[in-house]
């Protein structure tokens, strides 16, 4: 399929200030979409000027949210390049997700292509500041203007762009952490795998309440025991047990992390001992309680590495290494964006230069 190219007339003044862009306000000059149709499947794909979109106020997709979504960076390397980090993982997971969703299959090297033609297109937004990046937001959204219930018949695909600014603006800070015994995020048999914005949603109560107890996030439990660990709201969760690197297993409640499986690509090539397992809060106190609770942190696209300062469950308050950054945290976090960044050797083939 051929990408149309119609060049914005008025471009935008790029921010100035990359340590003030923050995340998600600022958004570049273009977006990609392409449109599917039953009968038709993808059609139409096209770089165009960023603006709103023309939607039914019957869309589907704003009354019965069948919609999905990806989120990745494009970093800029000290010779002025521009790569991506495992592009391939995003556009394969985004069909994961669509499959759960009853939302058609998007072909993964097209998407590859088509991003890589809108961020060449876009290449002046990419930030030059150190950890600063741009963010980049696939999503597919249900189209049929419909209020009956069943899959769409028509989705748009788009992919727009927002430099946004380093995550730790001065240095990496642990964050403080709230155990959600009350509500769930997801169970097995529901969308919990997929990245979709209905999870999101579910989700907000709890963070509400983890705000209002000055907790910054919110560490989710399983759906039906409330005694095992699943995931913090946008990121993965990791503990290091007695020198053990422990993550909760993939069960079809949480995501599945492209952050969370290249850490654990990493500690397995340190020669670390590495477990994928069911691990229940109360696993987490006794190992707290005796000493052997030696880190914990977070994984996710947007902060990469997120060290876990405080664990509050009931009332229990744990203090993780001092609130200080862990070791392996600190090694897994410059080893991971110095690969982003280009600054250490990509062992594992993870980066995506762009070709455009
Ligand atoms: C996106 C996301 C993550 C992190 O996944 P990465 O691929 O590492 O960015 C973790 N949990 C949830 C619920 C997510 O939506």
């Amino acid at each position: 399929m051929d990408i149309r190219v119609e060049l914005t007339k008025t471009p935008k003044e790029k921010p100035t200030d990359e340590n003030n862009l923050g995340f998600g306000h600022v958004f570049t000059d273009h977006m990609f979409i392409m449109n599917y149709d039953k009968g038709q499947g993808w059609h139409d794909a096209r770089i165009v000027p960023y603006a709103p979109l023309e939607l039914s106020p019957a869309a589907m997709c704003l009354h019965y949210a069948q919609e999905v979504f990806e989120g990745l960076k494009a970093y800029r390397t000290a010779d002025g390049s521009i790569q991506l980090f495992r592009p391939e993982e995003n556009f394969k997971r985004l069909n994961v997700s669509n499959e759960r969703l009853v939302i058609p299959q998007i072909d993964v090297d097209f998407c590859i292509e088509a991003l890589d033609k809108l961020v060449s297109i876009e290449k002046d937004w990419v930030p030059h500041t150190d950890g600063a990046s741009l963010y980049i937001r696939p999503f597919i959204i249900a189209c049929d203007p419909f209020l009956g219930v069943r899959p769409a018949d028509s989705y748009m695909f788009i992919i727009i762009l927002s430099p946004s600014g380093a995550y730790y603006s001065t240095g990496l800070n642990p964050v403080s952490i709230y155990v959600e015994s009350n509500y769930v995020r997801a169970v097995k048999g529901g969308m919990g795998f997929t990245k979709t914005g209905g999870n999101y949603a579910a989700s907000l109560i709890g963070q509400d309440e983890a705000h209002k107890q000055n907790y910054s996030q919110v560490l989710w439990l399983d759906g039906v025991e409330k005694k095992y660990i699943e995931e913090v709201g946008a990121m993965n969760i990791f503990f290091i047990i007695d020198n053990e690197v422990v993550t909760p297993a993939l069960q079809g409640s949480i995501l599945s992390g492209i952050t969370r499986k290249s850490v654990l690509e990493l500690c397995k090539s340190w020669g670390m001992k590495v477990s994928e397992k069911r691990i229940t809060i109360q696993e987490v106190a006794d190992a707290y309680d005796s000493g052997k609770l030696q880190e914990v942190f977070g994984t996710g696209t947007a902060a990469v590495i997120s060290p876990v300062g405080t664990l509050k469950w009931g009332d229990k308050v744990m203090t993780i290494n001092d609130n200080k950054i862990g070791s392996i945290s600190q090694k897994l976090y410059d080893t991971m964006t110095g690969i982003q960044y280009g600054k250490i050797e990509d062992k594992f083939n993870w980066v995506y230069k762009l070709k455009n």
